[in-house]
């Protein structure tokens, strides 16, 4: 069996690794260039996402990937000021609505822990731009570098605006809530002595203040990273490791008018700091000290649930056809995990393809999205995503 895999996300990633693992070949096309840092610098991982990696990645990756998280988080913080100080005022226990318990990755680093290995599967700089399904049961694609490729399944993992989803599913619409959220980093040194990182330790915390309500993380790594990189993934590119610092992330809420025309990261970090004008002198000096380049927008835009389709060679994973605010990645991984399942049953002949796939997206759609359709228009719930603004 061969797979095609369109996007070298956090999905797509996954699934290649655990392909690649049960010994299926497989292809990663990716748009973008190899160490493009579009989608901020961290990511909450729950038990979700860690299942999946623990059954997609090989040993020495899988204690990689853990070198690239900070400590358990298993309760969610409210601080607030008092007496012109920043305090905890309460904590609840983070119990999957909608957060779940789990640790912060530097995204990055888990990025380049997912890419080693797979240098002779994954092509960047080649966008696909259609694909065909042919009579004899394969999937042909095509790819703005001018290459083509066919295989016997076509896995769209290809984020919110999926190319593959727009032709396979093209009834199937990303609609903007018009609600945005800026999030970015700050490096842990710039804020020393201000007392936060103690004050929260590896815990989510938010504050509201007003009208603007901001979510802190503080990472810090279990081991020394370089070390963790020449322990466990020799092979990992040294710069990935040897490049990362800790840091605190931010987000604040705001609204597509608050955004308007900010475009770069760094316009959208000046929002960023106009937003937090308000605040706390401390959880201003965190937005005053951010890296510009980490600065990310996020339109929060929703995808309604959906009737099932027939299954075929072309199938689809994580945001391409069920974005989650905040949670997204966690899905997109475990989604990685059941197709790659699925792809290995039908390759041992234990299961036909179609049917393998069919089964991957009757589980997938049932765990996605909070309701199935229903006949009721107000009982229909949708399932919300990111997608940079
Ligand atoms: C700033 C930020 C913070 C987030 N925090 C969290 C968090 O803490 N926890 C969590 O679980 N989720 C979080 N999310 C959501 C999470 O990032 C997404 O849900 C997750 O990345 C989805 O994974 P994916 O593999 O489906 O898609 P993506 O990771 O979006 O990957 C899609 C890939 O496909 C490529 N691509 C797109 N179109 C094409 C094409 N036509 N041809 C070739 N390649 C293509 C893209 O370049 C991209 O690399 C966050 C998102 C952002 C932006």
């Amino acid at each position: 069996m061969r797979v095609i895999v369109v996007g070298a996300g956090l999905g797509g990633l996954t699934l290649a690794q655990g392909l690649r693992q049960a010994g299926i070949e497989v292809a990663v096309y990716e748009q973008d260039r190899p160490r493009a840092r579009r989608q901020g610098i961290s990511l909450h991982v729950d038990d979700r996402g860690m299942t999946a990696l623990r059954a997609c990645l090989p040993p020495g990756h899988l204690a990689m990937a853990e070198a690239a998280m900070g400590g358990p988080r298993e309760r969610a913080l409210a601080l607030s000021e008092m007496d012109g100080q920043l305090a905890v005022m309460g904590a609840r226990p983070l119990d999957g609505t909608p957060t779940w318990p789990g640790r912060q990755a530097h995204r990055p680093l888990l990025r380049a822990v997912l890419l080693t290995g797979l240098a002779d599967a994954v092509r960047f700089g080649a966008r696909c731009t259609r694909f065909e399904q042919r009579s004899d049961g394969t999937v042909r694609a095509w790819f703005s570098d001018g290459s083509a490729d066919t295989a016997d399944v076509l896995v769209g993992a290809d984020g919110v605006g999926s190319v593959v989803r727009g032709q396979y599913l093209p009834h199937v619409r990303v609609a903007d809530t018009g609600r945005r959220m800026l999030m970015g980093a700050t490096p842990l040194r710039a804020i020393a002595g201000t007392g936060l990182p103690a004050l929260i330790g590896h815990s989510p915390a938010s504050l509201r203040s007003d009208d603007t309500m901001m979510a802190l993380g503080v990472l810090r790594f279990p081991q020394e990273p370089s070390a963790a990189r020449a322990r466990w993934l020799p092979a990992m590119d040294e710069r990935a490791a040897a490049e990362v610092e800790e840091y605190v992330m931010w987000a604040l809420a705001a609204t597509q008018e608050q955004l308007s025309s900010a475009a770069s990261p760094t316009a959208v970090w000046h929002r960023a700091e106009r937003l937090a004008t308000n605040l706390h002198p401390v959880l201003r000096l965190v937005v005053a000290a951010a890296w510009p380049y980490a600065t990310v927008a996020l339109r929060i835009g929703t995808i309604p649930a959906m009737p099932a389709w027939p299954a075929s060679a072309v199938t689809l994973l994580g945001d391409a056809i069920h974005p989650a605010p905040g949670f997204g990645g966690n899905l997109a991984m475990r989604d990685a995990h059941r197709l790659r399942d699925a792809l290995v049953r039908a390759a041992r002949g234990e299961q036909e393809l179609h049917a393998a796939i069919g089964s991957y997206e009757d589980t997938m759609r049932r765990d996605s999205f909070p309701a199935r359709p229903t006949s009721t228009p107000a009982l229909d719930r949708t399932a919300a995503g990111t997608g940079a603004a």
